[in-house]
């Protein structure tokens, strides 16, 4: 397939460095809160790229890490469970919300059980080992307050900058950063392990016989671990938001090619561009951000905002508002509808019809292998739909269709229109009596109690129902 491989700009072929097995890592959420919807965007896309690779056969072994343990998930678990000691706070406070961003995940149609989680906290010996490593060599340093990566040194060695091809001033670049708030314009050292402070949780780190500095990793170091850790070095894919670009994604390279370790790091990195609110980044810090429950609060379901994202290119920033939302879940309601009359019109077998819907589900596909085309995928499964009237549904056709979305792009058609229940075809077929002896009111009054029941009904050459 052909993907945007930000490391040169360009769209390239994409193949697997091994085989037919592509590793894959994306950057996870930190736990500390609701992730926002512009968070679920990049996680929708990450999902759409997993299941176009496995329909092209290729074996895919995703891995997303959970951020728990930074400045945030430190502060709030002190908000929020002053009584507790720090550590257990912070695992309260972690573990909470890993669940929530689990469910939220399943909720927009990400398939969790095709991920594997890891966790910072989980991984601190061999993050250890690998700041070990890397002052061995001399691209670390001691500092009072933690250990930081020599950019300078770094760079007597290899490039640094190869994806942001940020601006290096050397004057400056060993000026420290030690908050998790990085200068987004500027390289400098950065913290790979930071001394504890009082009150924050801490992990022993015995860096030679002299030297235990208790402390916790820095944010960089997380990604270079668990990701090489699970998927070797080099790997295939790496994924995240623009944003992540630098330093994050710069410092990752970095700390994984430095000394002696291999040239290469992520062999495509793969980034998506931002959901704005009003031309702006939505983001926490900016305090214009949505979450999952402020759509559904508003009747719309996490699979309408998945339409949403799915309709807008990856690489492309989409503005959030309820109008894309409502355009999006009229969408989805109209496909849901047609996938309803596999229940109500009898099959009618027909090859063109069955022939039709395949080469739109192959178009679709070379969509989406066409540089995450999600966009043009969605056209070519809207063509397909086109292809059905209520009194001509090939049933195969229609399932073949359902079963493609369902596993290409995640939309839960299936799951999300299921039969109705006896009873309520009983009212249907005695308000088509009462229509039939043109008793007005009793159809009337056994319309307004499927609408209820929150079936519509519409009369055409033949009755169809639908949910709402
Ligand atoms: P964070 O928890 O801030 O590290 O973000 C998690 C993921 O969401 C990262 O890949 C970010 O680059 C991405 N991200 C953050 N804000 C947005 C946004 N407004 N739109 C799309 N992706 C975003
Ligand atoms: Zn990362």
């Amino acid at each position: 397939m052909k993907l945007y491989n930000s490391r040169f700009n360009k769209e390239q072929e994409f193949s697997p460095l091994q085989g037919s097995r592509v590793g894959m890592y994306s950057c996870g959420p930190t736990v500390y809160n609701h992730a926002h919807i512009g968070n679920l965007s990049s996680y929708i896309y990450a999902d759409t790229l997993r299941r176009t690779l496995k329909a092209q056969g290729y074996d895919v072994h995703h891995i997303m890490n959970f951020t728990d343990v930074d400045d945030k998930t430190i502060r709030d678990s002190h908000i929020k469970y002053p009584d507790d000691e720090p550590a257990v706070a912070l695992k309260k406070l972690t573990s909470h919300y890993e669940k929530v961003f689990l469910d939220e995940m399943a909720q927009v149609g990400n398939n969790v059980d095709d991920i594997t989680f890891v966790r910072a906290t989980d991984n601190i010996a061999d993050i250890q080992k690998l700041i070990k490593k890397l002052l061995a060599e001399g691209v670390a340093y001691l500092a009072d307050d933690g250990v930081y990566f020599s950019i300078n040194e770094y760079r007597k060695t290899r490039k640094y900058g190869q994806l942001s091809h940020v601006e290096f001033d050397s004057s400056r670049s060993a000026e420290r950063i030690d908050n998790d708030e990085y200068d987004k314009d500027n390289a400098h050292d950065f913290a790979l392990w930071k001394r504890q402070k009082p009150g924050e949780p801490a992990w022993d780190f015995v860096i030679d016989d002299k030297t235990n500095m208790p402390g916790r990793p820095g944010w960089h170091i997380e990604c270079s671990v668990m990701s090489v850790k699970n998927l070797g070095q080099p790997f295939d894919i790496h994924t995240g938001g623009v944003d992540l670009k630098f330093p994050h994604h710069e410092n990752e390279i970095a700390q994984s090619t430095a000394g002696d370790q291999p040239e290469l790091f992520a062999n495509f990195f793969v980034h998506n561009e931002h959901l704005l609110v009003n031309g702006e980044k939505m983001s926490k810090s900016a305090h214009n951000f949505y979450v999952l429950s402020d759509l559904t609060d508003k009747h719309y379901s996490p699979l309408d905002f998945r339409m949403l994202v799915l309709q807008s290119h990856y690489r492309k920033a989409t503005n959030f508002s309820w109008e894309n939302l409502t355009a999006a879940k009229n969408r989805l309601s109209h496909w849901r509808a047609v996938a309803e009359w596999r229940y109500q019109t009898p099959d009618c077998p027909d090859d063109d019809q069955l022939e039709k819907v395949h080469k739109a589900i192959e178009r679709a596909q070379g969509s989406l292998e066409n540089d995450l085309d999600t966009a043009g995928a969605l056209r070519c499964y809207d063509e397909a739909f086109d292809l059905f009237t209520p009194e001509k549904v090939s049933h195969d056709a229609l399932a073949a269709l359902i079963q493609s979305i369902d596993q290409v792009l995640g939309l839960k058609l299936e799951e999300t229109t299921p039969d109705i229940s006896a009873e309520e075809y009983d009212l249907i077929d005695r308000r088509q009596a009462a229509r039939q002896s043109k008793d007005w009111a009793t159809s009337d009054r056994l319309r307004d109690e499927l609408k209820t029941k929150g079936i519509e009904i519409q009369d055409g050459a033949v009755t169809i129902w639908s949910k709402l």
